[in-house]
C-alpha cells in the first residue's frame, strides 16, 4: 500500500474546463481569470482577489505594495515555508522572527507582544507581521489586528494553507488581515498546479497589486500619467513583474473551488477520527478550537516523551510501510541561508522542539479509512 501525506483531486469537470480553455481564443489573460477572482473573493468573504503565478509571487508583490523597502522590517514565524521571510529579504528588508504558540503552532501573540514592547522602546518596530494559518488553522487574527493598531504594523497574513478555513464566524481572507495570500500549489487545498491569490478589503492595495503583477504596466485611463495616444497606448508606471496566472490554470482553480467546502468537510471527518484513534500519551495532537474551523491541509502529531523511537526511526518506518509521511517545517531560521543573517539554534525554542518531534501522516479527501487505519495502526507499532 502507498498512501502519499497529500493528493490532488482532479474530477472530470476540472479536464473539461482546462481543456475549453485550450480550444479558446484565450490561453492566458482570458475570461477565466477574473471569473475566479470573483468566485474566489465571494468564497473568502473579500472586496478584491487578485490571482498571480504563485503564492511567493504574491507574497512579494504584497510586501512591495505595503511600501516595504530596503532598510524596512517584516517579522514571520519559523514554523512555516521559507516563502514567507524570504519575501522580505526580495523587498531588500530585513527578517525577524516571533516563536510560536505550542498549543496552536502558530505565531503566539504573547511572544509577539513581548517583543513589540521591546522593539518599542529601542525604537525599531516591524512594518509588516507576517502571520502564517499553520496547517489550515487561523492564527489569533483578532489580537493581531489589535496589536497592529496599536503598533502600526501591517498584516500580511500567510493562508497558503487555510483555502476555505473559517474564523470568528468568517470566512479567512477577510476582515482582519490588510492582505490574505494563498497557494494553489498542488499539494494545496484548491490547486491550479501552479498559483497564488491576494485577498484584501482595500481598493488601493488591489490597484497597486494588479499593476505589480503585470510589469508595473497599465492601460487603464484613469491610471495613465500622460495622454493616451491611442488605442495601442500603455504605460510603464511603476516597477513590476510578470507574475501572471494563466486562463487554463484559473479554470482549474474555478472548477476545483465547487469542490472546496466538501473537501473541507471530507477533512475535518478524517481529522476527527485521527483524533479518535490517536488520542493517547505517545501523541501531541493538532488542537481544535470552538472560534475556528481548520481547512486541514495538514495533520501533524508530534512525539512525546512517552515515545521511545526517536522521530527519525519512526519516519523512516512509515516511509518503509509505504506512508508518505513528511516534516512541516525545518525552522526557517536554522536553514544555512538564515544562519548567515545571524540567526541560529537555539533562538526560537518553541519552534525547534516542536520540530524535532513533528511528523506530518497523510490526510486528503479521498483518504479511505482503510487507509487512515493502516496509517494508525503503522504508527502505533513504531511509535510503541
Ligand atoms: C506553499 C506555501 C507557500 C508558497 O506557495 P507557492 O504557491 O508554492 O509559491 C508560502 N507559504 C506557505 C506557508 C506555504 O505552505
Amino acid at each position: 500500500m502507498h498512501i502519499p501525506y497529500s493528493r490532488q483531486e482532479i474530477s472530470e469537470a476540472d479536464i473539461t474546463a482546462v481543456v475549453d480553455v485550450l480550444k479558446s481564443d484565450f490561453l492566458t489573460q482570458g475570461p477565466a481569470i477574473p471569473a475566479f477572482e470573483r468566485a474566489f473573493a465571494e468564497a473568502h468573504g473579500a472586496r478584491h482577489a487578485i490571482a498571480v503565478a504563485n503564492a511567493t509571487a504574491a507574497l512579494h508583490i504584497a510586501l512591495m505594495a505595503l511600501d516595504v523597502k530596503a532598510g524596512g522590517l517584516v517579522w514571520t514565524c519559523p514554523i512555516s515555508f521559507v516563502a514567507s521571510a524570504n519575501c522580505a529579504l526580495y523587498v531588500g528588508a530585513d527578517v525577524d522572527f516571533v516563536d510560536i504558540d505550542p498549543v496552536t503552532r502558530n505565531m503566539s501573540i504573547e511572544e509577539l507582544r513581548t517583543k513589540l514592547q521591546a522593539a518599542k522602546a529601542s525604537g525599531r518596530l516591524p512594518d509588516v507581521v507576517v502571520p502564517v494559518d499553520f496547517s489550515g488553522l487561523a492564527c489569533d487574527l483578532k489580537e493581531l489586528r489589535e496589536l497592529a493598531d496599536l503598533y502600526s504594523f501591517r498584516i500580511l497574513e500567510d493562508a497558503s494553507h487555510a483555502t476555505g478555513a473559517r474564523y470568528l464566524d468568517g470566512p479567512v481572507g477577510s476582515g482582519f488581515a490588510d492582505i490574505s495570500v494563498f497557494s494553489f500549489h498542488a499539494v494545496k487545498i484548491v490547486t491550479t498546479a501552479e498559483g497564488g491569490m491576494l485577498t484584501t478589503d482595500d481598493d488601493e492595495l488591489a490597484r497597486r497589486l494588479r499593476l505589480l503583477r503585470t510589469h508595473g504596466v497599465t492601460r487603464e485611463a484613469d491610471q495613465l500619467e500622460r495622454q493616451s495616444e491611442g488605442g495601442w497606448y500603455y504605460e510603464q508606471v511603476a516597477l513590476g513583474f510578470n507574475y501572471r496566472i494563466t486562463d487554463m490554470q484559473a479554470a482549474l482553480g474555478l472548477s476545483q473551488l465547487s469542490r472546496m467546502d466538501a473537501w473541507r468537510g471530507r477533512r475535518q471527518t478524517l481529522a476527527d477520527r485521527y483524533d479518535r484513534l490517536l488520542g493517547n500519551e505517545r501523541f501531541k495532537l493538532p488542537v481544535q478550537l470552538q472560534d475556528r474551523a481548520s481547512s486541514w491541509h495538514l495533520y501533524v502529531v508530534e512525539l512525546t516523551d512517552a515515545v521511545q523511537a526517536t522521530r527519525a526511526e519512526v519516519f523512516a518506518g512509515l516511509r518503509e510501510a509505504g506512508i508518505g509521511a513528511n516534516v512541516h517545517y525545518i525552522p526557517i531560521h536554522t536553514h544555512p541561508h538564515y544562519e548567515r543573517l545571524g540567526f541560529k539554534r537555539g533562538d526560537y525554542p518553541n519552534s525547534e522542539r516542536y520540530y524535532d518531534r513533528a511528523i506530518t501522516i497523510p490526510l486528503f479527501p479521498a483518504m479511505t479509512e482503510t487507509q487512515q487505519d493502516f496509517v494508525v495502526s503503522t504508527l502505533n507499532r513504531l511509535a510503541g
